[in-house]
């Protein structure tokens, strides 16, 4: 679907829960950045910098608007990483609670604060219901990277809110692959990554609802982000702009901008039945493979094989120009618990068709009878 708008050589990539390719729009977006208005945002007054914040107040609007959300909602990161990271550090919670597949972002940050973290295997509304207080946080994903386990994260965030506890969303995998709105959901905070939703890499958001803003501390504290100061303090500007201290990436999220409108433009509905027909045909043309699939949801298939290794396996592949991931995943504990090393992992987005489906599996048989 839409290959063609997608410059890259002849490869099937199958990376894309690592990182998504781009179309031509959103280079074009970045490109025209460098070239027509290199300004700094929000601090000159000529026109080149004026040009600059107009266009990064509407890439702001276009991505909230893509979460259902409203600009002041909505703050610009490098990625999930650095929005699980300022909930992290700048919100006062007592305990944390996180499945078994939580990605490392959303869990070394944790035991480095040594906040006490609750070990969930799944979200269970009845053990939620009776443990989760106020003071805590139920930070989860939405969708596995490793299998591709969708979550109802829309339940569990009512039961938090009820027990007055505070809800995160790492919404890394799902946000690029399916319609998704913070209206429904109503979480506090939702963290994503623009670079894997067709965007410039290092570029992300967190939406931060209204009601909890207050709540939190931004990471970085500095110039942009002040109303005023004097030498013994300072006072800080509002969300999103008072927690956006230094020069921003405006190529990137200007691009960002662009990714949003591209995927608007095909629609998420369609984007996300695409991606389920090519996860059942995998699943299905590797029925009879002796190898073992995780597959729990759409657009993420992970494959352990008897006859080599992971990393053997993807040089393999490579060589056939078939782009997958091995190893772990960053989800150390879930492989550690059950006492296996890794998966080659297929993440399929839009731009993937029935060929490079069709290479894969025929690969993967190969291999699983070596
Ligand atoms: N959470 C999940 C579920 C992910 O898949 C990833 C990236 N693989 C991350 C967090 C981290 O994202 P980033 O590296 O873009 O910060």
């Amino acid at each position: 679907m839409y290959r063609e708008d997608f410059p890259l050589p002849d490869v099937t990539y199958l990376d894309s829960a690592c990182m998504s390719l781009r179309p031509e729009k959103v280079i074009e977006k970045v490109n025209r950045y460098y070239r027509e208005y290199p300004g700094c945002s929000g601090r000159s007054s000529h026109s080149i910098s004026q040009k600059a914040s107009k266009e990064l107040e509407q890439a702001r609007r276009k991505v909230a608007n893509f979460i259902d959300a409203s600009r002041g909602e909505l703050m610009f990161t490098s990625g999930t990483t650095e929005g699980i990271n300022t909930v992290a550090r700048g919100l006062d919670v007592e305990r944390v609670f996180l499945t078994e597949r939580e990605h490392n972002s959303n869990r070394a940050v944790w035991q480095e604060l040594g906040v006490e973290t609750v070990n969930m295997e799944g979200l269970d509304t009845d053990f939620l219901e009776s443990e989760l207080r106020e003071g805590d946080l139920l930070s989860v994903l939405h969708v596995s990277n490793l299998d591709g386990k969708v979550f109802d994260v829309e339940e569990a965030c009512r039961i938090a809110d009820e027990q007055g506890a505070y809800s995160l969303i790492d919404a890394a995998q799902s946000i690029p692959h399916r319609p998704f709105s913070v209206q429904s959901i109503e979480p506090d905070f939702v963290a994503f990554s623009g670079h894997k939703m067709l965007g410039p890499s290092g570029t992300g958001g967190l939406y931060v609802a209204k009601k909890v803003q207050e709540d939190l501390s931004p990471l970085k504290y500095g110039g942009g982000a002040v109303e005023n100061s004097s030498f013994s303090g300072n006072e800080r500007k509002s969300f999103p702009q008072g927690f956006e201290p230094g020069l921003k990436n405006i190529a990137g999220f200007t691009g960002l901008g662009a990714a949003v409108e591209y995927l608007e433009d095909i629609g998420m509905e369609k984007i996300q039945r695409h991606e389920e027909k090519l996860t059942d045909e995998i699943v299905r043309g590797l029925e009879e493979a002796d190898v073992k699939v995780f597959c729990e949801g759409p657009g993420i298939v992970s494959v352990a094989f008897n006859s080599v290794t992971h990393g053997e396996a993807a040089q393999y592949l490579d060589r056939r120009d078939i782009k997958v991931r091995a190893g772990r995943h960053c989800v150390h504990p879930w492989f550690n618990d059950r006492n296996f090393d890794g998966t080659v992992r297929a993440s399929l987005h839009l731009y993937n068709t029935e060929e490079d489906v069709e290479k894969f599996v025929k690969e993967v048989r190969k291999l699983s009878r070596l």
